[in-house]
């Protein structure tokens, strides 16, 4: 007899849907699963085996075959072990088909017949293609965010009495309410660093990626770790699709579901180039570029990633996605991330105090060749950052709080985003003619930078970007004026110039 369940798989950030179909026959006694399945996914012969046998369910002495179609894509995990082992049952007459028509399955099983969570259950649900979908507990409010039907069950042995009517379905848990966690962390708490705080709020307003340069102690963590809290809220339709990759990437955690303020993630140095872009040759995951995703990425000691680890962070800075290509595939993963970095000046980081530093020139140099120049031409923001004076660390003088900032890094964004489409730092050249005019004082000494060797013609575009977001957040004048464009110019310096 042959019974046809409905599930799915993940590959990268996007459920595929599978019908999994199930022939228990005549022959000798074996199983046999074929459709491209990995290692993990063929496993579950041996978990369903188990899970039927630890439920009270004979396991046919027959010849079982699963097919998982369709055959010419690669399913990966333990996601379809639910919807083999009912469609065995269905297809022993132990389940009804018809109950097939209405529910599709998605789950992991134990040894011990327990239902359990499956990464990236809320991408896979999305593409079932039956009316309710039975998950477990644990995955059901994720999927629920779908707002479909769902169903959850604990066991294999519960789902049975479910399906055919001798229990009602377990209640499902409450939903969340979609409300955006209250930032713990405020600008307000940070002392001094007048400047840094300005180009913070540039930086959420404009979408301008940001490299800070200073010595250990400076504060330039506790700065970028405030980012988050400028930037705009997501939008309902962001929030799903950022929720989407995180779990996919099996990140996922309960308290956090929907997530619904911009993520700020912060890999360690030592992160490989799989974990930053994302990939893998086992299982297709997100990394922290995806993770980030309407985000911020934030890369302490910047100069101590490997070069090829940063390599590969450059083409999807610009496309705003990851790429991922396979022998049979590519993969395409989000990726629009607000990039902030942070270096110390040299290698003992002393640079910045007169005699303070220990380093050789050589020592020096090679540091400052670690991150390359078409790296460093990503961020359009760049400051010192130096460590705050006693009178600024002991002063009660508190400066604006976040949510003062934010909003007016909303009223910016929505006045970019209504003028052209996309935030100011993705303008090119011929957008900016239109959007950011000069005014004739701010083009002479914009002319002046470029003749003196201070600006090059790239720069040019990224100052005049980065003063057109000043120019928003001052009240969106249309001509940008003198100050404004000193401003941007003055957030643009040579990272080490100023502190070697
Ligand atoms: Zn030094």
């Amino acid at each position: 007899m042959l019974a046809i369940v409905r599930s799915a798989t993940l590959s990268g950030v996007r459920g595929h849907p599978v019908d999994v179909e199930v022939h228990v026959g005549s022959g000798l006694p074996g199983f046999t699963i074929v459709g491209l399945p990995d290692a993990s996914c063929r496993e579950a012969r041996d978990r369903v085996r188990a899970a039927l046998q630890s439920s009270g369910e004979d396991w046919p002495q027959r010849k079982i075959t699963v097919n998982l179609a369709p055959s010419d894509l690669r399913k990966t995990g333990a996601s379809l072990d639910l919807a083999v082992a009912v469609g065995i049952l269905a297809a022993l007459g132990r389940i009804e088909l018809d109950v097939l028509d209405q529910y599709g399955f998605l789950g992991e099983l134990g040894l011990d017949g327990s239902v359990r969570s499956v990464r990236g259950a809320l991408p896979m649900s999305d593409v079932v293609g039956a009316p309710a979908i039975v998950v477990s507990a644990d995955d059901a409010t994720e999927v629920g965010l779908l707002g479909r039907p769902v169903r959850s069950v604990c066991t294999l042995g519960r789902l049975l009495t479910c399906l055919d009517g001798t229990q009602e379905w377990p209640e499902p848990a409450p939903q969340p309410t979609a409300t955006s966690t209250s930032n713990p962390t405020d600008l307000r708490d940070i002392r001094g660093q007048h400047m840094a705080k300005l180009a913070l709020g540039i930086s959420a307003a404009g979408a301008h990626h940001m490299l800070m340069v200073g010595p250990p102690g400076a504060g330039k963590t506790m700065l970028a770790k405030r980012l988050p809290g400028l930037l705009p809220a997501l939008q309902d339709h962001e929030a799903l699709d950022v929720t989407r990759i995180h779990s996919a990437a099996g990140e996922l955690r309960p308290e956090q579901i929907p997530v619904m303020s911009a993520p700020f993630r912060a890999p360690h140095h030592s992160a490989s180039p799989v974990s930053l872009v994302g990939g893998g040759a086992a299982s297709m995951r997100p990394g922290e570029l995806s993770l980030a995703h309407r985000g911020v990425l934030f890369l302490d000691e910047l100069g101590e990633f490997s070069p090829s680890a940063l390599d590969g962070l450059r083409q999807p800075l610009e496309e705003r996605e990851v790429r991922v290509s396979r022998a049979h595939s590519t993969a395409r993963y989000p990726a629009d991330v607000l990039l902030v970095a942070s270096m110390n000046p040299c290698p003992c980081g002393e640079s910045g105090a007169p005699g303070a530093c220990r380093c050789s020139d050589t020592a020096r140099a090679r540091y400052h060749r670690r991150v390359s120049g078409p790296l460093l031409d990503r961020f359009d923001l760049r400051i010192g950052v130096q460590r705050p004076s006693p009178a600024e660390l002991f002063g009660d003088a508190a400066g604006e709080s976040s949510s003062e900032v934010a909003e007016r890094v909303a009223g910016a964004r929505s006045r970019a985003l209504a003028r052209s489409g996309r935030p100011n730092a993705a303008l090119d050249a011929v957008e900016l003619d239109r959007v950011a005019p000069l005014s004739s004082g701010a083009r002479t000494i914009l002319e002046n930078a470029v003749g003196q060797g201070r600006l090059s013609a790239r720069g040019v575009g990224r100052v005049r970007a980065v003063s057109r977001t000043i120019a928003d957040l001052d009240d969106g004048d249309d001509v940008v004026s003198i100050e404004q464009l000193c401003l941007a110019m003055s957030l643009r310096v040579d990272p080490f110039g100023f502190v070697g």
